[in-house]
């Protein structure tokens, strides 16, 4: 039976000390954003590169990763009806909004990747929009990409998690991309002229903060570069300037770039988007349900160095050669691998197996997911506390049974 809480909608009690709203598990990342545009234009939320119909609360109990980090470290709060009807949620006189943790247990952290409950409602933590909001692109080989901004984590010249697309990734970037801003899917030769660099990896990252300090920090962060990496600044208005100016010396195809990476600039600044989904095969719009392509995402685990990164990439690689990578830096220790297998449907059965293998060779390689997809379950080790808890809180087995158990 699937418990459906798309009607569970509502979004309120914005609580500006706190920094914080209540949302509930429909609530799109599309819906909030339109709702802080209208009640409060000065604040974010941390959006992920996910369409803009889908769940904030799903996505962040999941532990999903954002362009401003970790998801679950948003939430807090968390309002969850137990298999039995027994209400868990925030209590006057034991919990503060001003803080995620109440005394005692911290009963929040037991209803992420987990299925012992239904949450039905939870607070999500917001920021305050910056003087300058800019978003930094690096480019390079691998090798300098990853690190100069290894770098630039452990010196704290940025903070925010950067997402580094391999060459073939980048070209299926573009082409959704410029298939959203002309509404017609492009050529292979149109994909090229805009989007040459092929043998590139491209990053990108958030910086916020005071103009003079985030000056300083651009001039630090170029400073402490390694090897043959170019990098740009920009924000939304300068993008757009950037664009007029290329289309009248006639640079069209640049022009034509500026305008389509609009909607990954956005992803920074808090504007969600399809520009992802946009760039799946087979995917025209409407519901990806009914595309005739597929697309499996999976995820590895490894600490950050391009030694890793290939070690990752190579074991996808061999046992499904039509795939495409991205790696999340999340500070200076961590680096998830997250990687696309693109599959016509009549090889959904082929892509599944082999998905099997993949996570079992990474898992080998010492390289675990961070979380799991809905047909792969826990490496063997923690079942001993996830089946006590389960039998406390849900004894039949109600919600979502296998998930999250090996
Ligand atoms: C193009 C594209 C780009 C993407 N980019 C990103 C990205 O940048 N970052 C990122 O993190 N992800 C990204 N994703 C993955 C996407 O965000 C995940 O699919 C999403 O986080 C999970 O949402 P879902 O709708 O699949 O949730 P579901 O599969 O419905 O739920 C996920 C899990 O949470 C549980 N759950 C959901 N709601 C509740 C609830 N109310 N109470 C208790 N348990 C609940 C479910 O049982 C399930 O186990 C991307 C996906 C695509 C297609």
């Amino acid at each position: 039976m699937i418990l459906d809480l798309c009607q569970l909608r509502a979004i309120g009690d914005l609580d500006r000390d706190s920094l914080s709203v209540r949302i509930e598990p429909g609530v799109t990342q599309g819906g909030l954003y339109a709702f802080l545009q209208a009640n409060a234009p000065d604040l974010a939320f941390n959006v992920t590169g996910a369409g803009l119909d889908t769940s904030v609360l799903g996505n962040a109990l999941e532990r999903g990763i954002g362009y401003n980090g970790e998801k679950d470290r948003d939430l807090f709060g968390l309002e969850v009806i137990l298999p039995d009807g027994t209400f868990v949620g925030p209590v006057a006189g034991l919990h503060h909004k001003a803080r995620n943790l109440a005394a005692g247990l911290a009963t929040d952290s037991l209803f992420f990747q987990s299925n012992f409950g239904v949450v039905v409602g939870a607070r999500l933590r917001l920021r305050i929009k910056q003087e300058a909001e800019d978003a930094i692109v690096i480019q390079g080989p691998l090798d300098s990409v990853i690190t100069t901004l290894k770098r630039a984590y452990e010196r704290q010249l940025i903070s925010n998690p950067t997402h580094v697309a391999e060459p073939g990734r980048a070209y299926r970037l573009g082409y959704g991309l410029l298939r959203t801003l002309w509404q017609r899917s492009p050529t292979d030769a149109e994909v090229s002229a805009c989007f040459p660099e092929r043998d590139s990896y491209s990053g990108i990252v958030a910086i916020y903060g005071t103009r003079r300090v985030m000056n300083a920090a651009w001039g630090e962060i170029r400073r402490n570069r390694v090897g043959a990496v170019s990098l740009s600044r920009g924000n939304a208005s300068r993008l757009a300037m950037a664009a007029t100016w290329l289309g009248r010396i006639g640079l069209r195809n640049q022009a034509t770039r500026l305008r389509a990476l609009r909607p990954i600039l956005g992803l920074t600044l808090g504007e969600p988007s399809d520009a992802g989904l946009s760039s799946l095969d087979g995917y025209e719009g409407g519901n990806p349900d009914h595309a005739t392509h597929g697309a499996i995402y999976g995820n590895a685990v490894s600490s950050v160095s391009p030694e890793n990164a290939r070690r990752a990439c190579a074991i996808v690689k061999s046992r499904w050669k039509d795939s495409a990578f991205t790696w999340i830096i999340v500070d200076c220790r961590c680096m998830i691998t997250v990687y696309t297998l693109h599959f016509p449907n009549h090889e959904a059965e082929a892509v599944r197996d082999a998905n099997r293998s993949i996570i079992s060779d990474l898992r080998e390689a010492g390289f675990p997911q961070y979380r799991l997809d809905v047909d792969s379950t826990h490496a063997a080790g923690a079942e001993a506390i996830v089946r006590r808890i389960k039998s406390a809180f849900d004894p039949l087995g109600i919600v979502a049974p296998g998930r999250y158990e090996s």
